[in-house]
């Protein structure tokens, strides 16, 4: 057993491991790929102090920080299972896919989230090449050019506003008759004089020169027509998934999206178990705020362990 056992690789677990490391106590990471999200992720540019990075090297980054410190780092080990102690300052297990498991006194949840895909064909083979999902990360690429939204929620619509100041043209395409992002939203966005809106629209193909995107194709729900739209990218924004789906019967509070509830200081609701980054409740999921708030799952979980002794 261990102090600390951090359950996640990305951002915000490589953030909470090195804290409390440093505060002495005995760290694991155990982790289904180590670096996370940031693997899939090409250029960086909006990691404050570091103009500008790619997601391997970031990676590799976190890696090294990590190893300065004596941390174990258990990698390709999936969480299938968590088991909280009986008592307060007890410890907590962890069941692994493989049937290991591991128990330490404290936890820092930070399985993160993944984004839905629409699932088309085009869509995987120019993901980072025209193909996005982050509208914070990879508008500025799409300055001046012509981009699709996919998907007319609030997350949709408030990318294309977003999108909107900064690219040529913008056309949101949502497969409903309507649009259900908050009426507000909606005003804001027919408001803008470079967006064009299309509703009851199939998203079926990205299509590309072999390099990269070059339109995007949709059938028509009213008339069963096949469209063509001429685009040098898509963001699509049909949904973040939080990696929790292990955690449903463990007695941690999720919301109905699967986000872990965290407080302020990043503790859930089972007291020695903290969460942090894109797989809670923090608003914004973005790798500046993911390390931020492992630091402070850290910084939470050595409060917890200087304040309860083990039963
Ligand atoms: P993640 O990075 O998702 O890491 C989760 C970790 O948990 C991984 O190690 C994963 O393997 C592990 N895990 C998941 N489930 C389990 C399980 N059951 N058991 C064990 N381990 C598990 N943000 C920016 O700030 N700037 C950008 O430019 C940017 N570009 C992006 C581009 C793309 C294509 C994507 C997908 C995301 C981008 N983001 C960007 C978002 C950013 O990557 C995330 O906000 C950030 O990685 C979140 O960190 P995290 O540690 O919370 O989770």
């Amino acid at each position: 057993p261990v102090e600390v056992l951090i359950v996640g690789g990305g951002p915000a677990g490589a953030a909470a491991a090195i804290y409390t490391a440093r505060k002495g106590f005995s760290t694991s990471i155990a982790a289904e790929r180590f670096g996370g999200q940031v693997l899939d992720t090409m250029a960086i540019e909006n990691l404050i102090s570091v103009p500008y990075t790619e997601g391997p090297k970031l990676a590799t980054a976190l890696e090294t920080h990590v190893s300065e410190y004596d941390i174990d780092v258990i990698n390709l080990q999936k969480a299938e299972k968590l088991i909280p102690a009986a008592q307060t300052g007890g410890y907590h297990e962890i069941v692994f896919e493989n049937g290991g498991t591991l128990k330490a006194r404290s936890l820092v949840l930070t399985t993160g989230a993944r984004w839905r895909q629409l699932g088309v064909p085009g869509e995987s083979e120019y993901a980072n090449k025209g193909v996005a999902y982050c509208p914070h990360c990879d508008g500025p690429l799409y300055k001046g050019k012509r981009v699709a939204v996919i998907g007319g929620g609030n997350s949709g619509v408030e990318a294309a506003i977003d999108l909107a100041n900064i690219v040529a043209h913008v056309t949101l395409v949502e497969f409903a008759d309507e649009l259900r992002a908050d009426e507000v939203l909606q005003k804001k966005l027919r408001s803008m004089g470079n967006v064009e809106i299309i509703t009851s629209a199939a998203t079926t193909e990205i299509t590309g020169d072999g390099q990269k995107v070059n339109g995007l194709v949709y059938k028509d729900r009213n008339t069963d027509q096949e469209k063509t739209v001429e685009l040098e990218g898509v963001f699509v924004q049909i949904g973040l998934v939080p990696n929790t789906e292990w955690l449903r019967d463990s007695g941690i509070e999720l919301t109905k999206f699967g986000e872990i509830e965290i407080d302020a200081k990043a503790a859930t609701n089972i007291p020695g178990i903290f969460a942090a980054g894109d797989a809670t409740t923090v608003p914004y999921k973005q790798i500046v705020i993911a390390m931020g708030e492992g630091a402070k799952a850290g910084l939470s979980a050595f409060d917890f362990l200087i304040r309860n002794e083990a039963p």
